[in-house]
């Protein structure tokens, strides 16, 4: 039963731990596998959501695939366009954008704003009266739909702070029309992340076609419409789905949505894209035996991955440092928070102090939400080509 990712060990020997490694051979592959399936159809159109990882190198990766941006804040602007992103594929959502960052947003021509609210609308339609500019906005909606994930990352629900409610959808578009310094240009939704049922994707298609047969009827036409991302990521075998479905994603939009004629179809997709590809590799410190448990003591915490305290995600975690026989272990970090639990009760290679173990599944979400709590130094990201 050796089934453990394939790392270049001798070259992390010299390394200072924890820190995460990204396979840019897998991630080159993810996005071949994405350009594939939506070459088959010739209006779809990706972003790459850039809050799950901005390691510049990957970036780089991802830009020259051909791929646009979807961002959600102007930090994350002022980084796509740093990583020679063109501003005419990057699109701006977020519930709670500042006059500083629409008016980046404005300054640097990006494609469109991904508006939130009536108040958002009226304040980009200001700023960009200011610049004598008309700013492209798409009304995220809200559509009610679930998604099964966790519930701190389901966005589509009526009781979520996203987007438009679908009653208020004709107002603000006939508000729009009225505004000189805004184009309507289309309708945005995103349900949640880690969605692994294909089923919920179809239940928003649903929900868009009803919702442009509506606007039809009242002669309310659309030019794009954006679908959002939330592909999910298998995390309990990552080296069976290294790479996603993407064949079934698309292909499920492209049987469910009606698209009108002319009409391009976008997705923001983040977690698919960079998720396997990253591991965090840590070092054990101590093997601790405590009353009724064995403790592998690492030296990454919380502050260098947050998912598993944040959303009780879990990891697929390998001691890639030996083979020795398995033994049950809680792997924690060393964060003075009992929530400091990488998992609990479960099995690896019999763990020595100075064995690395890797955090599979990490790429997405890992690294960029690191934090200095407790004074400690960020994660450093390496690619296959630092090493
Ligand atoms: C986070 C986010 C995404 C990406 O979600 P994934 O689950 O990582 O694919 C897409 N669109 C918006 C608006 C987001 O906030």
């Amino acid at each position: 039963m050796n089934d453990k990712g394939v790392f270049p060990l001798d070259k992390f020997c010299n390394i200072d731990t924890p820190f995460y490694y990204y396979d840019t051979a897998l991630l080159r592959k993810t996005l071949c596998a994405i350009n594939k399936e939506t070459a088959k159809y010739d209006n779809f159109f990706v972003h790459y959501a850039i809050k799950a990882n901005v390691n510049p190198k990957l970036l780089c990766l991802i830009k020259d695939s051909g791929l646009g941006v979807d961002c959600v804040s102007g930090g994350e602007i002022q980084v796509a366009l740093n990583a020679g992103f063109s501003a005419d594929k990057i699109v701006f959502a977020g519930v709670g954008k500042s006059d500083k960052e629409i008016n980046l947003g404005l300054d640097s021509g990006i494609l469109c704003f991904n508006v939130e609210s009536v108040p958002e609308l009226e304040v980009i339609n200001q700023l960009a009266e200011k610049r004598g500019m008309v700013a492209n906005v798409a009304f995220r909606i809200n559509p009610d739909v679930g998604a099964h994930t966790h519930a701190n990352i389901t966005t589509g629900l009526a009781e979520n702070k996203f987007g438009i409610s679908m009653s208020d959808m004709v107002g603000i578009i006939e508000m729009a029309k009225g505004m000189a310094n805004v184009k309507f240009v289309g309708l945005h939704f995103h349900i949640g992340s880690q969605i692994l049922e294909m089923d919920d994707f179809v239940a928003l298609c649903n929900r868009v076609n009803e919702l442009q047969d509506k606007l039809e009827g009242m002669g309310i036409s659309v030019e794009n419409i954006n679908v959002g991302g939330g592909l999910g990521i298998d995390y309990h075998n990552p080296n069976g789905a290294l790479i996603p479905n993407f064949k079934a994603y698309f292909e499920t939009y492209a049987k469910n949505l009606k698209l009108r004629k002319g009409q391009t179809l976008h997705f923001e997709l983040g977690r698919s894209v960079v998720g396997q590809c990253g591991s965090l590799i840590t070092r054990v410190l101590y093997v601790k035996h405590g009353a009724v448990k064995k403790f592998a003591i690492v030296d990454a915490g919380f502050t260098d991955l947050i998912r598993p305290a944040f959303y009780q995600a879990y990891h697929k975690i390998e001691n890639i440092s030996n083979d020795a026989a398995l033994d049950t272990y809680d792997v924690v970090g060393p964060i003075c928070e009992s929530s400091d639990v990488f998992v609990k009760d479960y099995q690896l290679n019999g763990c020595h102090r100075g064995d690395l173990l890797a955090i599979r599944s990490a790429g997405a979400y890992g690294e960029v939400m690191a934090s200095q709590y407790n004074c400690r130094e960020l994660p450093k990201g390496y690619v296959t080509e630092d090493l």
